[in-house]
């Protein structure tokens, strides 16, 4: 895995010359200040922006779903390598203006909503395949992207930016630290990798932690089709109390925990971060048909 920094910004600058001012002018003439209350940490490096675009390719064929656009440097990078129905939800008001700018110099391929990615249902956005990429606000990043797993057949991939540490647990493996629910949830349902790190100098204003960005792509074939709501309780209820042992943790579920455990084939004594996500899936079947 690389890791990318802001330095390649002066190097590369000129790489997505599309005849639009350039992201610091854009952000100088709009006093758009990056806002803590929006999780707003901006992108201007041309190489990284177009670099992600690129990780979701194709795009010319998608709808393109963007979160949080704030300036536009991704959204531009997409447009740029082809996007031609892109869909971006925007929260700052003070975004708009600029967002109407690109719009207009890409005619008819960049629709903006002004509102809350929380509250919108992106799978009526545009016909499949469905294609979200994004630079995600951390205070609501895993809240998307918990939402997006319940309709994730919608989808043909998700490209996205998170703090090191959430890309992490996304993809982390059992009897890691890291491994917990949102890792099962999200490998139950997807293919998932950390495609490249992306230091903290890449953005402004500097983040505390270092970035990755992950990419999610659903699976075809689940092996066992089981209930995502069922999934999600016996997860919570085996990684709530992960020092404990199952035949513990998982009594807040109200059922005979001991022949859950048993049918499951999985021992009493075990804890939460040593089961596989085959393991969560047959304790989530049998789960169900108690
Ligand atoms: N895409 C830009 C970039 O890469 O430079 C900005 C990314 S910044 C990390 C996150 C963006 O999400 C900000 O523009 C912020 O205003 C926006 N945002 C925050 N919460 C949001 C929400 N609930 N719905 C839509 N946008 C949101």
């Amino acid at each position: 895995m690389t890791d990318v920094s802001s330095q390649s910004e002066q190097a590369t600058g000129k790489l997505a010359n599309d005849g639009l001012p350039p992201l610091r002018e854009v952000i100088a003439e709009h006093g758009l200040s990056a806002q803590k209350k929006f999780g707003q940490n901006f992108l201007f490096d041309l190489n990284l922006t177009g670099r992600i675009a690129r990780t979701a390719a194709p795009l010319d064929t998608a709808t393109v779903i963007e979160i949080g656009p704030g300036p536009g440097g991704l959204t531009r990078a997409l447009l740029f390598n082809g996007a031609k129905n892109l869909t971006v939800i925007e929260r700052d008001p003070r975004c708009q203006p600029v967002l109407t700018q690109i719009s207009n110099h890409y005619p008819n391929c960049l629709h903006v909503i002004d509102g809350d990615a929380l509250e919108v249902d992106v799978t009526t956005l545009g016909p499949a395949p469905r294609k979200i990429v994004a630079n995600l606000p951390y205070n609501v990043g895993t809240l998307l992207l918990l939402g997006w797993l319940e309709k994730i057949d919608e989808f043909a991939s998700l490209t996205l930016m998170f703090q090191k540490e959430v890309a992490e647990r996304v993809v982390a493996k059992p009897k890691t630290k890291a491994y917990g629910r949102l890792s099962v949830l999200c490998q139950y349902l997807c293919d998932c990798d950390i495609l490249f790190d992306v230091h903290r100098s890449a953005f402004t204003p500097p983040p505390k932690v270092t970035s990755a960005v992950v990419q999610l792509v659903p699976k075809v074939d689940r092996g066992e089709n089981i209930s995502l709501d069922s999934l999600a309780k016996v997860t919570q209820a085996a990684f709530g109390q992960r020092r404990k042992m199952l035949r513990a943790s998982l009594k807040s579920l109200n059922i005979d925990v001991l022949a859950l455990l048993e049918q499951a084939g999985i021992a009493e004594t075990a804890r939460a971060e040593e089961l596989s996500v085959t393991d969560f899936v047959r304790l989530t079947r049998i789960y169900d048909s108690l």
